[in-house]
């Protein structure tokens, strides 16, 4: 009978290549067999086992209110019996669009998608054909999907697995890529089509934007009419109730969007200046679709949780993982390891290291602390305390709405212990 997590694990392996299907739920950088979740419920997740973690992971981002919160699972429910594809138009995605542009200052129009790698590609493929511009500029150690022409000097899995990017992908498809460092304004010139970004790096561990940084990224582009694009596949609805638009004051000329707004289903967006989302098909000459695209069901439980939130909780939410992550750095310090928990908004990266040292402000430095052996003993010894964090150092901690004071006071005496353990190794 199947009921371990290595039972699963070997029948996945049987059938999925690696036994999964996003590299980095193998737990090939942390060794050992990953565990397999039969449910979730708040800021918990219980494997097959029957053992409940306090999960950090919260599907990289995806869960804002925690796993299964009542009032997503009733619109989800809802929308399931009202049929989930049409392949017509639907109200629900009117109204998770109007929700998004009602809420970030600069976005008039958006189309959804059904992932955070189809909103960057398609926005790509726009600002491209909108410009009639071939260059595209992105930054090391930022990861934007595995589209071809983004799958370049990638964070998040692709750093994981120490890639400088991927087998298939052709040099002519990203001949057009440029990589520079993060957080260092490049000097454009009038072949590039666009910039793109994560407004805080949060697929290479989390590397804050320098003060001026976003806002010379908009000068630059300005100066030579490339359009700037914030991937916000993560920072979206997350970082600010604006996202970071608001957060930052600078207002990029398109936006990708995933994760988040879709409260747990698969939903992307990308979206803009009306004027520039006119070279969209069917309007204008750049072609982009999706049968499931707008899908009833997935918008139904985006706008769930768009709805739910107020500004008063990201505030909440940003002053809790404030004190949480000192918490962390400091049970950390107290056990013979050095850490460092950069913050931004409830974004919430660890750093842990042998030395003092500051956070890092670029993918060199952040590789260096991520690749330097310590994560792994640290994140086994905080999941044999049922304190799940993402199985690779080059991701952030997600704390939902959904953890407790209790909840994250926990993870903090498991934190002293761990890394008394990650200390001796
Ligand atoms: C997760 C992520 C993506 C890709 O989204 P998927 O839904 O996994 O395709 C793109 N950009 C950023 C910044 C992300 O964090």
């Amino acid at each position: 009978m199947t009921n371990t997590n290595q039972a699963w694990f070997d029948r996945a392996q049987a059938v999925l290549p690696g036994g999964v299907d996003s590299p980095v739920r193998s737990f090939r950088s942390v060794g050992g067999t990953p565990y397999t979740v039969v449910r979730g419920r708040g800021a918990y997740v219980e494997d097959v086992e029957g053992t409940r973690y306090l999960d950090f992971v919260q599907s990289y981002g995806a869960s804002l209110l925690g796993h299964a919160h009542p009032a997503v699972v009733e619109a989800i429910r809802h929308g399931a019996g009202e049929g989930t594809t049409f392949g017509a138009p639907t109200p629900g995605e009117v109204l998770l669009a109007e929700l998004m542009c009602e809420r970030v200052s600069g976005l008039e129009q958006v189309r959804l998608v059904s992932s955070g790698t189809e909103a960057v590609m398609s926005a790509v493929r726009l600002a491209r054909g909108a410009t009639g511009r071939s260059k595209i500029v992105k930054f090391d150690g930022c990861y934007h999907g595995h589209s071809d022409a983004l799958l370049v000097a990638g964070g998040s899995g692709v750093a994981q697995m120490g890639l400088p990017g991927s087998a298939g992908v052709t040099a002519g498809a990203v001949a057009d890529t440029i990589v520079a460092p993060y957080n260092v304004v490049p000097t454009l010139d009038e072949s590039v089509a666009a910039v793109l970004v994560e407004p805080v790096a949060a697929n290479m561990n989390l590397v804050a934007p320098r003060d001026g940084f976003l806002q010379g990224l908009r000068d630059e582009c300005d100066r030579v009419g490339a359009l700037l694009i914030f991937d916000e596949v993560i920072t979206g609805f997350r970082l600010a109730y604006g996202g970071a638009q608001e957060y930052f004051g600078v207002t990029p000329d398109l936006w990708c969007f995933g994760k988040v707004i879709g409260g747990g289903l698969p939903v992307g967006a990308f979206g803009g200046r009306r004027s520039v989302l006119a070279s969209l098909a069917p309007n204008g000459p750049v072609y982009q679709a999706g049968t499931l695209s707008g899908n009833p069901l997935a918008t139904a439980a985006g706008v769930r949780v768009l709805n739910f939130v107020t500004r008063e909780d990201y505030v909440a939410l940003s002053n809790r993982v404030a004190q949480f992550a000192n918490g962390l750095r400091d049970a950390v310090s107290s056990s013979g390891l050095f850490a460092q928990t950069p913050i931004e908004g409830p974004l919430m990266g660890l750093y842990l290291s042998r030395e003092p040292f500051s956070a890092p402000t670029n993918f060199a430095e952040a590789k260096a602390l991520c690749d330097n052996g310590l994560y792994r003993p640290f994140f086994h010894a905080m999941l044999d305390r049922g304190v799940a964090l993402a199985p690779g150092a080059y991701e952030i901690l997600f704390v939902s709405m959904a953890h407790s004071d209790d909840d994250l006071a926990q993870a903090i005496d498991s934190a002293r212990e761990a890394a008394i353990i990650a200390a001796a190794s």
